[in-house]
C-alpha cells in the first residue's frame, strides 16, 4: 500500500546519500549536492504532522512544517514538532481569505505572523494553495516584499537552484492536477507515480538538488485514516478535473 507512514519512512530511508535541508537551512548555509529539502504542508489533522515529525527525528532528519492559521495551528503539538529540530513556517492563505484584495491581505498577513512569532522564530513561510479559490497566494509579493516583515524566504519562490521537485499533491508524484502546487523547473522530465517509483530514483542518485513536499494528512498506517484521506483525495482530484474542464473552455 502506498501513502502509509512505513512507506514514508522507506522513502527518508532511500535520502541516506543526501543532505536533508530545512527550507530555511538551505537558504542560509552552503549545502553540498546531493541534497533534498524536505517541506510539510500541514493542511489539516496536525496530530498526523506530530506522527511524521516524530518518525523523521528517530531516522535522525530535520525538515520544515508549515502550519495554516487557526486552520491547523495547534500550540502545544507545533511546540513538540519544533522541539524535535524541525522548522515551524507558516503556510499563509491570506490573499484567499481577503477575496483578492491585497492591502486587506496583508494586514492578515502581518497579524498572523504576529500571533505565529509570540511563539515560534518564523524565518520562511510557504503558500497554501486551495484549488477551488482562483487566487494564487504568491502573487501577494508583486506587490509587497515578505523581506519587509523579517522573512528571508519563501517555499516556492526562494528555493531557485533546485533541479527536481515532488510532490504528493493529488496523491501521486506525477499528477497533472497539481493546480498551484508545482515549480516550473524545465528541466529533465522524470517518470515518478508512486513512491516506490520515487525510492527507486533516489537510492538511484541520479538527481542531485531535490525538493520533496509531503501531506502529513495523506499518510498513515490506519486503515480508517488512510481510506478517509484516500477518499478526500479522490474527491478533491475530480473536484479540480471539472475545474480544470472549465477552464480550458
Ligand atoms: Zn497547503
Amino acid at each position: 500500500m502506498d501513502f502509509t507512514m512505513r512507506m514514508y519512512e522507506r522513502i527518508c530511508e532511500s535520502l541516506k546519500s543526501y543532505n536533508i535541508v530545512t527550507v530555511s537551512q538551505y537558504l542560509t548555509q552552503k549545502v553540498d549536492s546531493p541534497f533534498v529539502i524536505i517541506r510539510h504542508d500541514v493542511d489539516r489533522q496536525p496530530k498526523n504532522a506530530l506522527k511524521m515529525a516524530k518518525l523523521e527525528n528517530l531516522l535522525g532528519i530535520c525538515s520544515t512544517y508549515y502550519f495554516r492559521y487557526p486552520k491547523t495551528y495547534n500550540l502545544d503539538i507545533i511546540k513538540t514538532v519544533n522541539s524535535l529540530g524541525h522548522e515551524v513556517g507558516y503556510h499563509y492563505e491570506v490573499l484567499d481569505k481577503a477575496k483578492g484584495d491585497y492591502d486587506k491581505a496583508i494586514k492578515i498577513f502581518e497579524n498572523e505572523l504576529k500571533v505565529l512569532r509570540e511563539d515560534f522564530d518564523i524565518k520562511t513561510i510557504c503558500m497554501h494553495g486551495n484549488p477551488l479559490t482562483k487566487w494564487d497566494g504568491k502573487d501577494l509579493w508583486n506587490y509587497y516584499n515578505y523581506r519587509d516583515f523579517g522573512i528571508i524566504g519563501e517555499a516556492f519562490l526562494s528555493c531557485k537552484t533546485v533541479s527536481f521537485y515532488f510532490t504528493d499533491t493529488g496523491r501521486s508524484w506525477c499528477s497533472k492536477l497539481n493546480m498551484k502546487d508545482n515549480f516550473e523547473l524545465g528541466k529533465e522530465c522524470l517518470k515518478v507515480c508512486s513512491s516506490l517509483d520515487l525510492i527507486q530514483l533516489l537510492q538511484s542518485c541520479r538527481t542531485n538538488k531535490n525538493y520533496i513536499t509531503v501531506h502529513p494528512e495523506r499518510w498513515s498506517n490506519n486503515l480508517i485514516y488512510w481510506t478517509t484521506a484516500l477518499a478526500r483525495d479522490v474527491i478533491f482530484n475530480t473536484g479540480k478535473k471539472i475545474l480544470q474542464v472549465g477552464l480550458r473552455k
